[in-house]
């Protein structure tokens, strides 16, 4: 996505992304919500509005939220709330609040400028452009995950393509990294709103390529780090997103998602929670990806076995792929424990052949 259009554009709407989905967590911690998951914290619109005029806010609230559903429940959860960043289209300086440093009115939204329109007007036709050569030649159009000061605008110009190309089935797929903190928040959050609207979900689930670039920036700048505290945790978020999404693809059969991952423990958790939901490779809404070169020990047997399974394929000019292809290597713990039972393998089937004399290998795959 970093390709498809000015990257400092995407940061800055990633920033306003990230400080309104913080300011709904602040409203929702006034109202007593804080510690619940996302999708449990209800806004009470009364309260809001009260609370907001006392900050010295303009603007009706109830108004923004006008609907049939809403006006019955009387309350608001993180996806009508985010419903509002549409809004800012038609609505100049959507919520004046008081900045706290300078102590004068500001929206909190305010209106996108005309070249910043035009910006995510661009990244929008070049993304549909690949969607549709990806439904004319029937294959899954996957969105990679970036570090988190671009990932929040990625995340929201991928939904608003999923929303057009995944009406009938996922073509589009977004990529969720199990090594933040919010992940599942994120996870169930997209889950909810396909629901809601009616288009498949799709997911690419990896653990995250920017640990230490990450760590570092939030150290830098003084804000929390958005990663998981340590290996283990990031295990337990993978498999809890993992799993909310295979029961996502059990109860409507309409989701998708990749294990993009080289871990045997993952891959090991995929079959088995399959299997006791009575998921079958056939189905072929669970596939499984590796890096070309990498875990080839993982991929073949899944594929022997039925299971669609994908070999990510890094492409370009051989001073960049070096390079990405062994920070993969680095910090990837799977494919160093897998390269040396690959060795292994090579090792003890070279053995055999010289031993049984059958030196040139005559299985066909
Ligand atoms: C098909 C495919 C597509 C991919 N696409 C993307 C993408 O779009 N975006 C992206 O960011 N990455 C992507 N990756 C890379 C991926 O995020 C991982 O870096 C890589 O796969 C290693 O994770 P693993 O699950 O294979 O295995 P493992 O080796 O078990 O996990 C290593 C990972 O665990 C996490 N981790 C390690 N130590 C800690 C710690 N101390 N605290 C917290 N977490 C820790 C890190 O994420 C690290 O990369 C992709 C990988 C594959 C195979």
């Amino acid at each position: 996505m970093t390709a498809l259009g000015r990257p400092q554009f995407l940061v800055q709407f990633s920033e306003v992304l990230m400080k309104w989905r913080c300011f709904f967590s602040f409203l929702a911690a006034k109202q007593g919500k804080y510690g619940q998951e996302v999708l449990e914290q209800k806004l009470d619109l009364e309260q809001l509005q009260a609370f907001l005029e006392k900050l010295g806010a303009e603007g009706d609230v109830r108004a923004w939220f006008a609907g049939e559903k809403l006006s019955s429940s009387g309350t608001i959860d993180i996806l009508d709330w985010n419903r509002l960043i549409d809004e800012r289209m038609k609505v100049p300086d959507l919520l004046v609040v008081p900045n706290l440093q300078s102590g004068r009115l500001e929206p909190l939204l305010s209106k996108f400028t005309e070249e910043e329109e035009q910006q995510m007007k661009r990244i929008l036709q070049r993304l549909e452009a690949l969607a549709e050569y990806a439904v004319e030649n029937s294959v899954r159009l996957m969105v990679d995950a970036e570090q988190t000061y671009f990932q929040p605008a990625i995340s929201r110009l991928t939904l608003e393509t999923q929303r057009s190309f995944n009406t009938h089935r996922p073509v589009i797929f977004n990529t969720y990294q199990c090594y933040l903190k919010e992940a599942y928040d994120n996870v169930s959050m997209d889950v909810e709103l396909s629901r809601r609207e009616g288009w498949c979900f799709g997911a690419k689930l990896v653990r995250g390529a920017y640990m230490d670039q990450e760590r570092r920036r939030a150290a830098e700048m003084g804000y929390e780090d958005p990663i998981n505290p340590d290996y283990e945790s990031t295990n337990r978020m993978y498999h809890r997103c993992l799993d909310y999404v295979l029961e996502e693809i059990e109860r409507s059969g309409r989701a998708n998602v990749m294990v993009a991952s080289h871990n045997i423990r993952t891959v090991k958790h995929t079959l088995r929670r399959m299997n006791e939901m009575g998921l079958t490779p056939s189905d072929k809404n669970i596939c499984f990806g590796q890096l070309l070169g990498m875990c080839d020990q993982i991929s073949f047997p899944l594929g022997q076995a039925g299971f669609p399974v994908y070999k990510y394929v890094p492409y370009g000019p051989v001073s960049e792929v070096i390079p990405y292809l062994s920070r993969r290597a680095q910090e990837n713990r799977g494919v160093m424990k897998g390269a040396q039972a690959e060795r292994e393998l090579l090792w003890s089937e070279l053995v055999r052949r010289l031993t049984s004399g059958e030196i040139f290998n005559t299985q066909s795959l």
